[in-house]
């Protein structure tokens, strides 16, 4: 029996696997946000998005390290959950006219992105402590600060969005 494929026995081969999965994962996150730069009409977010970019390509990077230090190769293995993520954002956005509504879209999009790179990252820091790799959480550990740093910006965006839509309203 096997939800990994034959070959996940071990704590190690789960790290193996789940390395591979959020690897694959930065590449379909990279892919997807200039697409959502592009359709942002709030300055803030679509900055968020394009400097969100560069830190996911350097991600990307930093798990090749990571790889590298464990003594594997880097490979990807297709995440469901990822591409369930993006598939859901494309089709919430792609009926959306209202510019502010898509801006509204295209935030929680991008924290279900970012809430789940939070889940992974978190429990591949915990399994590389377990597996006495503290360089390899200490590497993790950088890119899950950039992924909170991320999803707390898109929170004060979201605010910000709310709080003068609510002026408006009163005004
Ligand atoms: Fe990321
Ligand atoms: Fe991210």
């Amino acid at each position: 029996m096997s939800f990994f494929g034959s070959s996940t026995h071990t704590l190690d081969d789960l790290f193996v696997h789940g390395l591979k999965t959020v690897y694959y994962a930065e590449r379909q996150i990279a892919e997807t946000l200039p697409k959502m730069a592009a359709m942002a009409t709030n300055r803030d977010l679509r900055a968020g998005f394009e400097q969100h970019l560069t830190e996911t390509e350097n991600q990307r990077v930093r798990l090749e390290q990571v790889f590298r230090q464990h003594g594997v190769e880097a490979a990807e293995t297709t995440c469901p959950a990822i591409d369930g993520i993006i598939k859901a954002a494309k089709a919430t956005a792609s009926d959306i006219d209202d510019k502010h509504v898509l801006d509204a879209a295209l935030t929680f999009s991008a924290q279900m992105v970012e809430h789940y790179e939070i889940a992974q990252y978190g429990t591949l820091i915990a399994w590389a402590r377990e597996l006495g790799r503290e360089d390899c959480a200490a590497l993790l550990a950088e890119t899950l600060a950039e992924e909170k740093a991320t999803d707390d910006k898109l929170t004060q965006i979201a605010e910000a969005r709310i709080n003068r839509t609510a002026e408006t309203q009163t005004a």
